[in-house]
């Protein structure tokens, strides 16, 4: 079976390498043409919404899927009047608008952080008197790994947040004093099998995720998020892998926000679960049975970020894995991940002595 993949980073380069024991075959649309995924699949080259590339690949592909969540969306009608296209487009639009999206988790019972819509910097103060500070101002749409988004203590914080952002759809969010963060990530098939992985605990840096590690939270918690994902799941009558990011505070979850997607959080699962969520996203959206999700053992990934380790000294690190993403080193830049999977919480301390350093975290990250 043929699968197109808008979007031709490192997700659609791990969704391709899932589905060739399947006996699927990719094409890939990306505007760059040294986009990774392009390493291991053919790439066509074109923008997002470039029609002839589309039809070329809706001719081509008995289902569509995508390697991000801001594909726009005349894109994603222009294929779904032609072909399979998974996630819906309803659950991408959704996504694409922190509003949206907050006021979706809001419908279906969810909790969130307050929230109020800030179009002008005439609404900024309104809107901070009923959100309460500190507050987070966000762009509504594309924002992604902490980018378009400011940090407000004191009303001296309003003016430069507002120069900074100012000018596009903003969202002011309460800030969570949060004692950690989560995710939970479920696939929906298009049979309309449900499946849950473990809950997920992650750490970020300067916005952008570091570590994850699993098992993460004892049953209630990670009931709870399930609970989550299953109405999110219906309501969106969602098909593949979607990502959802909790706060944990007094011990509840609070949602930040969702991915309809294969997820950063979820990569552990390549060596860390029964069955990869890549694997799960592509079962879901040929509609062929599920993949067991239950953890093997023990798990941590790691992001590298700007640059890879020496490969070697990964590699002699009982346990780890190595992912490069076939991506030229750049600052900020996520270039590829390591996973440790041990069969015990000893094992796995031991092992990332060794591995933190190397793939330079500090040793009492954990
Ligand atoms: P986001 O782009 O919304 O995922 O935000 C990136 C990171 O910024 C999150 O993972 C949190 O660490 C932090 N963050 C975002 N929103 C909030 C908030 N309302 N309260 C506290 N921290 C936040």
């Amino acid at each position: 079976m043929n699968v197109g993949i808008v979007g031709g980073g490192q997700l659609a380069r791990m969704l391709a390498l899932a589905g060739y024991p399947l006996g699927l075959r990719f094409q890939i649309l990306d505007p760059a043409m040294d986009a990774c995924a392009g390493q291991v699949a053919p790439l066509l080259q074109g923008a997002y919404d470039d029609a002839a590339r589309l039809e070329a690949l809706a001719a081509w592909a008995d289902v569509v899927t995508f390697d991000f969540e801001n594909v726009p969306a005349t894109a994603a009608q222009l294929l779904e009047q032609r072909v399979a296209v998974y996630p819906p487009a309803g659950a991408l639009a959704a996504a694409q608008d922190r509003v949206t999206e907050k006021t979706l988790f809001w419908e279906l019972g969810i909790p969130t952080p307050p929230f109020a819509t800030v179009d002008s910097w005439a609404e900024l103060p309104g809107a901070v008197e009923r959100v309460e500070l500190p507050a987070v101002l966000k762009t509504r749409r594309l924002g992604y790994d902490g980018k378009g988004q400011r940090v407000l203590r004191a009303s001296d914080d309003l003016g430069p947040a507002w120069q900074a952002l100012g000018g596009v759809p903003l969202i002011l969010e309460g800030f969570v004093p949060f004692e950690r963060e989560v995710s939970v990530l479920a696939a929906r098939s298009s049979a309309g099998e449900t499946a849950f992985y473990p809950l997920v605990e992650n750490h970020h840096r300067d916005g952008i995720l570091r570590l994850s590690r699993v098992p993460a939270a004892g049953p209630e918690l990670e009931y709870e998020g399930w609970d989550y994902a299953r109405r999110l799941l219906d309501r969106l009558d969602y098909v593949g892998l979607l990502a959802i990011e909790f706060f944990v505070k007094g011990g509840r979850l609070i949602a930040n926000e969702m991915a309809p997607r294969v997820h950063n959080s979820g990569h552990w699962t390549l060596e860390g679960a029964e069955t990869s969520q890549f694997e799960n996203h592509l079962r879901a959206i040929l509609g062929l049975p599920l993949g067991a999700t239950a953890a093997v053992g023990h798990s941590v990934m790691l992001n590298c970020i700007g640059d890879l380790p020496e490969r070697a000294a990964v590699l002699a690190t009982p346990g780890a894995h190595y992912h490069t993403y076939g991506k030229a080193p750049r600052p900020g830049r996520k270039v590829g991940h390591l996973t440790l999977r041990a069969n015990d919480p000893g094992a796995l301390a031991h092992g990332l002595k060794r591995l933190l350093p190397l793939a330079g975290f500090e040793e009492d990250t954990l």
